[in-house]
């Protein structure tokens, strides 16, 4: 196993599920010096870039902004991350337009940007937590009306459920994630040799590939998600199936569970509503791709760092290596 980690997959946070139904606990987490707020404006996260290749998200102490911040813990707007090994409680606060201006005039280096856009800056722990509270965030948003019975929802238990405010009704809603899978297809060519399978969509950057991915669907398996989505995709039949490992991706509601894939057929036959180009490669040109973002290299080029796809792709490269 290569020595590298799976980006928005690192929350150190002890979730402290046991709190979020205790209000009287989580008024005391809200007042604490030492609470951290990760705060947000929509879907764009308050970060520190002091400049174009540094990034951090800002995780404000109650006293940096604390005109801004409700003196009791508001019944909106919010969602209670956690607390960190060191007792320090975190929550996500949404903030409007007008806290925005006056959070911006703090500090010159500060901005709301959509995480994505630096997630290969920002390190593991802090990136995990703004994905987190992004993804609860966008459930909320998402959600403002009772789907039995079409009255408003108030949100519970520290932002983490929706209740209808309906007596009659009372529905609780819960997050919702949606499942992908995303699979580094393997075979071997006419000489033996490993080769991996790697795809691209028109709309991603000149050059870049990828591995095969798609969304599960209701009543089926994850193997046979990637058994289907192999063959709708590139036409590849696929035998054994193997899960590696799992990336939280709420960019807004999904989570990328990885896998690798042996393919019992080579033949392509690409969907071109699905994916532009796929090709099957060896080890030697894997390595002569060029990074993500790397406009001076003319080839192909491999996926984003934060991305699970490199992740696979980095660990189908470790162990060919290791077999040489
Ligand atoms: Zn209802």
């Amino acid at each position: 196993m290569p020595n590298i980690k799976l980006q928005y997959a690192d929350l150190t946070l002890d979730r402290c599920d046991q709190y979020r139904t205790d209000q009287y606990k989580l008024q005391q987490l809200w007042r604490q010096q030492s609470t951290r707020f990760c705060v947000m404006q929509n879907q764009h996260t308050l970060i520190l870039s002091e400049n174009p290749n540094s990034a951090q998200v800002a995780l404000l102490a109650r006293d940096t902004f604390k005109e801004l911040i409700p003196k009791e813990l508001p019944s909106r707007d919010l969602v209670f991350l956690g607390i960190a090994k060191n007792g320090s409680a975190f929550f996500g606060l949404l903030v409007d337009d007008d806290s925005v201006k006056q959070i911006l005039s703090i500090n010159s280096d500060y901005q709301f940007i959509d995480i994505r856009q630096v997630g290969n800056l920002l390190d593991y722990t802090t990136a995990s937590l703004a994905a987190y509270a992004r993804g609860i965030f966008y459930w909320q948003q998402q959600n403002p009306f009772c789907n039995r019975c079409g009255s408003t929802r108030q949100l519970i238990h520290g932002g983490h459920s929706l209740k209808c405010t309906n007596q009659d009704c009372q529905h609780l809603l819960f997050p919702r994630i949606e499942p992908a899978v995303i699979m580094l297809i393997e075979s071997q060519d006419k000489d033996g040799k490993p080769i991996c399978l790697l795809g691209r969509s028109a709309n991603w950057p000149t050059g870049t590939y990828s591995t095969l991915a798609g969304f599960v669907e209701i009543g089926e398996s994850l193997e046979d998600a990637v058994r289907r989505e192999s063959y709708e995709e590139a036409g590849i039949r696929i035998g054994e199936v193997k899960y590696i490992a799992a990336q939280p991706w709420p960019f807004p509601s999904s989570i990328m569970l990885g896998f690798r894939a042996k393919a019992l057929t080579t033949e392509l036959k690409l969907d071109p509503n699905e994916i532009e180009d796929a090709q099957w490669f060896t080890l030697e040109q894997i390595l002569q791709f060029g990074t993500w973002g790397d406009n001076m290299h003319s080839g192909y080029k491999m996926p984003r760092t934060d991305s699970i796809a490199r992740y696979l792709i980095d660990l189908w490269i470790s162990e060919q290596r290791t077999e040489i």
